[in-house]
């Protein structure tokens, strides 16, 4: 699985890194990036939540 944050949609809540700390970060900016090319197996789930839990959509996922 692949991770991305469209970061013209995040506003920096920072649910995704709560959930995910290993795939997501707040850059200095604010913003959310993904740390990883390649979401670990173990982390899929957590990302899948992520994706559901972030208010602005701005999570999607590549199988
Ligand atoms: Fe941005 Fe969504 Fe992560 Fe919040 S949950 S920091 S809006 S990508």
């Amino acid at each position: 699985m692949k991770a991305f944050v469209d970061r013209d949609l995040c506003m920096g809540c920072g649910v995704c890194e709560t959930i995910a700390p290993s795939v997501f970060k707040l850059e200095d900016d604010g913003i959310a990036v993904v740390l990883v090319d390649v979401v670990p197996p173990e982390e899929e789930a957590n990302v899948r939540e992520a994706m559901d839990s972030c208010p602005e959509q701005a999570i999607s996922i590549e199988e």
